[in-house]
């Protein structure tokens, strides 16, 4: 007799959302089923959704693995309205928030450790990912309705701007994990590159853990705002000038930037045995110059968003010391426009969509 368990497909309920169709056309309208909740999931209804450049990226095709329609989504803050009978850390009228992971294998050396980002069987994202309940492809959270297992669903303390709490599922999560996994604290000088969603965010997070945070921007009118947000210097990267006067002299630097840039001017700036991360992820490859690493010693690595309990941490981690993400509430029929603006560079400094507009 076979062992295997078939799964049964759930019953549905439908939700709305906005979704692209395909690479090049617009955001817009899409009604859509969810599953029922199943007995360990958290079924919610979705308050705000933040906007992040990967959802752009993806809506785009520009990593190319883009299954359409895509609903994209991760940034979500949300009330339960229903859970399954095995789920204790949450019911009905609770918050509950969900990031960029909605399920993972769960037994690989990577899960067991708390690192669900990196499953070797791959997690499953919000959206863009094949759903094992429903066939098809996860649907993220430009939308009403969504339905997790609770093991993915995080606890919400802070319980009045929820707006800006949304952008810490995935824009605070991807900063705070490499400044902690490369342990930045007081005494270092940490650099963050590019003011958008992640990288606000990177500024106030390194300047909470004690660091002295200097902010890389192509923006000269976002000096003011660095400051306010907790940058102790400000770099306007064009000028060779000002970057020259900071060569070899960073213990870290993490690179948000979401756009083809030079990867070897920032390397430059790092000191011997000192670290740069990248997290933005740009359409097309960089060239780095075997040069830039080879003197001093310099380490170039990569970090992808962090694993369930480390956003619980960093989550509370913001809440004890009043941290939110700066947001631009918007309409959901406004997201195409919000696009067009996050590619000017001209967001301060997330979109969040309300989605009691929708
Ligand atoms: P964003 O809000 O659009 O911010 C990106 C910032 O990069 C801009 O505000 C701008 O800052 C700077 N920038 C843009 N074009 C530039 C250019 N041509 N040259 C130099 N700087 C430029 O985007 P985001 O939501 O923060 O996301 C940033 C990147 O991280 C995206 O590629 C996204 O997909 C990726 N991401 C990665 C992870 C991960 O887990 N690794 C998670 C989420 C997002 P200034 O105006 O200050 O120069
Ligand atoms: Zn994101």
């Amino acid at each position: 007799m076979s062992t295997t368990q078939v799964r049964p497909t759930p019953a549905r309920t439908k939700t709305k959302g906005y979704a692209a169709q395909s690479a090049t056309s617009a955001l817009a309208p899409f009604s859509f089923a969810r599953r029922e909740p199943l007995p360990g999931d958290v079924q919610i209804d979705i308050l705000y959704c933040g906007v992040c450049h990967s959802d752009l990226h993806t809506v785009r095709n520009e990593w190319k693995n883009s299954v359409y329609p895509v609903v994209p989504g991760h940034e979500i803050i949300g009330r339960v309205t229903a859970v399954g009978d095995e789920v204790t850390r949450f019911k009905p009228g609770d918050l509950a928030g969900v990031g960029c992971i909605v399920d993972s294998d769960r037994t690989c050396p990577n899960c067991r450790a708390g690192l669900e980002q990196l499953c070797d069987s791959g997690f499953t994202g919000t959206y863009n990912s094949p759903d094992k309940h429903l066939g098809g492809m996860t649907l993220g959270g430009y939308s009403k309705t969504i339905v997790v297992d609770q093991d993915f669903v995080l606890d919400i303390r802070e319980k009045h701007n929820l707006a800006g709490v949304a952008p810490l599922l995935c824009a605070g999560i991807t900063t705070y994990s490499p400044l902690r996994h490369w342990k930045v604290g007081k005494g270092q000088k940490v650099g963050i590159v590019g003011l958008g969603g992640l990288g606000h965010m990177g500024v106030k997070l390194a300047a909470a853990m004690g660091a002295h945070v200097v902010l890389f921007t192509t923006s000269p009118g976002k000096k003011e705002d660095a400051r306010r947000l907790g940058a102790h210097e400000v770099v306007i990267s064009k000028n060779q000038n000002e970057m020259g006067k900071h060569a070899n002299s960073f213990d870290f630097i993490l690179d948000t930037v979401s756009a083809e840039h030079d990867l070897n001017s920032y390397l430059a700036l790092v000191k011997a045995d000192g670290t740069m991360v990248l997290v933005g992820a740009p359409e097309n490859p960089p060239v780095v110059e075997p040069f830039s690493l080879i003197v001093k010693r310099r380490q170039l690595a990569g970090s992808l968003i962090g694993g369930i309990a480390e956003t619980q941490e960093m989550l509370d981690f913001c809440a004890e010391r009043g941290i939110t993400s700066d947001v631009e509430i918007i309409s959901m029929d406004k997201i195409n426009e919000a696009y067009e603006r996050m590619l000017r560079s001209d967001v301060k400094y997330r979109f969040v969509i309300d989605m009691a507009t929708l």
